[in-house]
């Protein structure tokens, strides 16, 4: 199966289609963002397209690299100076491809970030809630408190997250969404959820976390969202026949 390879737009318009990439208003361009070489037989995944992924993917010989966090965000300086020079460089330097999935990939119901998430800490999905139905909502059947939801989070996420509120308040229905959706905590709180996890954490939170009394269980942005780009990329790989490697640079927030 393996060492096969798959033409450039093969692999764009499969992940097109898997990841309905047309239907969200995001912040970015999802898709082929730098046009690498035709022919993709070895294909790498990072969570967001920094040097240090690049690097790695010139050395392991890649033709293609899957990210969540690409370029090209709404707003950010046009021109392609510093760092973003570097990067562009890198890979057209080595005719390497870029292909990123932002807002589809934490949206999708079998490989995407959150889907991935309720996977590691065995939720059970119950519901979605807030803008583009981002938000998740679940419960689990082995966890009685926020506390030992915590803990084994510390455990899967290989992370202290960092939680506001009442660790023995008791669980119903858990809402989570990966990344720096810290700001969905009011949409948790209407859509009825017990606690509340994301990425990142923002200095009023911690104030709607203490006053709703829902808390908040700030995980890692980059831990949370280790998962989807894998997913993602093991079925590509297996799709084709292609080789897929993920490298994970560590990023503590
Ligand atoms: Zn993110």
């Amino acid at each position: 199966m393996l060492n096969k390879s798959v033409e450039r737009e093969a692999l764009a318009q499969f992940l097109a289609s898997e990841l309905q990439i047309t239907r969200f208003r995001d912040y970015c361009p999802n898709g082929l963002q730098v046009e690498g070489r035709n022919t993709i037989k070895h294909l790498v995944t990072g969570v967001t397209a920094c040097q240090a992924l690049l690097d790695k993917a010139v050395e392991l010989s890649a033709d293609a690299i899957l990210v969540h966090h690409g370029y090209f965000w709404r707003g950010e300086d046009m021109r392609i100076v510093t760092q973003k020079q570097k990067r562009l460089k890198t890979l057209l330097g080595n005719d390497i491809s870029l292909f990123a999935y932002h807002l589809p990939l934490d949206h999708h119901p079998e490989v995407g970030n959150n889907a991935q998430l309720a996977k590691l800490l065995n939720l059970e999905v119950c519901g979605r809630f807030g803008e583009d139905e981002l938000g998740w909502l679940g419960k689990s059947v082995q966890l009685k408190t926020v506390g030992q939801l915590a803990r084994l989070i510390e455990e899967k996420l290989e992370r202290t997250p960092i939680l506001i509120g009442d660790q023995n308040q008791l669980l119903t229905d858990i809402a989570w969404c990966s990344g720096a959706a810290q700001n969905m905590l009011g949409a948790a709180i209407e859509a009825g959820a017990s606690v509340y996890l994301s990425g990142e954490i923002s200095e009023p939170t911690v104030h709607l976390a203490r006053e709703s009394g829902v808390p908040y269980l700030a995980c890692g942005h980059h831990a949370t969202e280790r998962y989807g780009v894998q997913a993602l990329g093991r079925m590509a790989a297996e799709k084709f026949g292609i080789l897929h490697t993920f490298v994970d640079v560590d990023n503590p927030v």
